[in-house]
């Protein structure tokens, strides 16, 4: 279920205004080892490196514990990940802990982990609070430039993305540049700019191990196989709260109704997301460049139990699935730990109980948000950052009574049919279009 901050903002610190979107350069510190790379989809030759020498992982501390970078860590992501650390038996240990507004739990969690730096990302919030207010031998840093600055940091080791919204792609191109391992929950950095963060990543040796639970299960069961094995990839979805209200009734659903997810706990976002299936839209297009696969090998299947993570279908005919109870920690201490794993905090499933797993194609019609991120998937260039832009604000919208709950699919449509295309974008032009399609939802609720 979807949680409001004790700043009284549903959208958590999330984004009103603008993006924030990344530096375009400067500062690069190339990593000496190239480790835990996805294999490209389009790259026959590439294989998943399947073992590895403990020499060959992440530079650790003098300790031996992996220093992390928690982006986000009041949401719920965030939240989660500082679970598995405190699971992870010294495995990890927090280096830094950052929050836009939300001071009072990000002071909180400095005295519970006792992390060397907490960073508060608006200047506004944190000119309300005071670095004596924090435990001994943690520091405080203000605002998104000393957020990058920190990340790249080489007492760094793993960096967890999880702000919410666009304005996570500025952090987590600052943690790429610097050749850092990115376990990404953000996936609207590469929603709005995937091939510039791939090539990114690829440019200045950085990783991205995906946390959404999809492209989790993806990147296991990829490990299956050959990347040019592979015929087909299945998406799975919830189908969120409304998965069988008819079409009439969603034009009058509620925030209040929309915020509540049936499987799945999370940020208010993300769970409005869900809840038009626009999540999985955004989700096709975060595939697409995450694994390099063409758009028309992406499926969505709705899973109503949260079980079935997603699928892998190679060229044989053997679908290989990740099944796990419907609990982030798993993705997220895979993304921390990956290539390795170990027992850690997530749910367990339970055999001595019967257990149904149902799947049907998602309803075109009632959710129409599928085909939209389809066809942005397809077509690539400026689509994904558009129609990034224009769900934010929709949402946004609709959680301020000035949408209804069918117009947020269809303004996206329409934003992203009238937007000026471009198959190349510069991160400018991802930034200029952002705001672009922003300020068309914008005036689409005012008339
Ligand atoms: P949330 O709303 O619960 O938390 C958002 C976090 O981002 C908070 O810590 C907030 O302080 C921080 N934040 C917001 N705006 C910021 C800004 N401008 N600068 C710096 N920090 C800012 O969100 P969430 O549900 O944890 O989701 C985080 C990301 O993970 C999203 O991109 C979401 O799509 C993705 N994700 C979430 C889940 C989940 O289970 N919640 C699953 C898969 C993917
Ligand atoms: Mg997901």
């Amino acid at each position: 279920m979807g949680h409001v901050t004790e700043s009284g903002s549903i959208y958590a610190d999330g984004p009103r205004g603008s993006a924030c979107l990344p530096r375009e350069s400067g500062g690069v510190r190339r990593k000496i080892l190239h480790f835990l790379r996805v294999p490209p989809f389009s790259t026959p030759t590439h294989t998943m490196p399947l073992s590895h020498s403990r020499a060959e992982l992440a530079p650790l501390s003098p300790s031996g514990s992996m220093r992390i970078a928690v982006l986000g860590s009041t949401g719920s992501v965030g939240v989660n990940t500082l679970e598995v650390i405190a699971g992870s038996h010294g495995r990890f240990v927090p280096f830094l802990l950052a929050a836009n507004r939300s001071t009072k739990a990000l002071f909180q969690q400095a005295h519970a982990c006792r992390p060397a730096w907490v960073v508060v990302v608006d200047p506004a919030a944190a000119s309300e609070v005071s670095a004596s207010d924090l435990p001994a031998g943690t520091r405080l840093a203000v605002g998104p430039e000393a957020l990058d600055d920190l990340v790249q940091s080489p007492e760094v080791d793993r960096v967890v993305s999880a702000i919410v919204g666009a304005a996570g792609l500025r952090s987590t191109w600052a943690a790429l540049e610097a050749g850092k391992t990115v376990a990404l929950a953000n996936k609207e950095t590469l929603v709005m700019a995937g091939p510039l963060v791939m090539r990114l990543a690829e440019r200045c040796g950085g990783t991205i191990v995906p946390v959404d639970s999809e492209h989790s299960a993806i990147h296991q069961a990829l490990r299956a196989g050959m990347p040019s094995e592979v015929a087909r990839i299945v998406l799975t979805a919830s189908g969120g709260p409304f998965r069988e209200r008819s079409r009439e009734s969603l034009a009058s659903v509620t925030p209040q109704e929309a915020l509540k997810h049936p499987t799945w706990s999370m940020g208010p976002k993300i769970t409005i997301d869900s809840a038009t299936m626009m999540n999985k839209a955004l989700e096709l297009i975060e595939a697409r460049w995450l694994f390099g696969v063409p758009a028309e090998k992406l499926g969505v299947l709705v899973h109503p139990q949260s079980i079935v993570h997603s699928m892998v279908e190679f060229v044989d005919g053997s679908v290989v699935a990740q099944l796990s109870p419907p609990d982030m920690k798993l993705p997220i201490q895979y993304a921390l730990s990956y290539p390795e794993r170990f027992a850690g905090v997530a749910r367990r499933f339970d055999f001595s109980t019967a257990t149904r797993l149902d799947f049907e194609p998602p309803d075109p019609v009632r959710f129409p948000a599928v085909r939209l991120g389809h066809e942005a998937a397809a077509r690539g260039g400026t689509c994904g950052a558009v129609l990034n832009a224009a769900n934010e604000a929709a949402v946004r919208g609709f959680l301020d009574g000035q949408l209804r709950f069918t117009d947020i699919t269809e303004v996206c449509a329409r934003v992203l049919d009238e937007h000026p295309f471009q198959p190349d974008p510069s991160l400018d032009d991802v930034r200029r279009l952002d705001g672009w399609a922003r300020q068309e939802v914008v005036q689409w609720a005012c008339v």
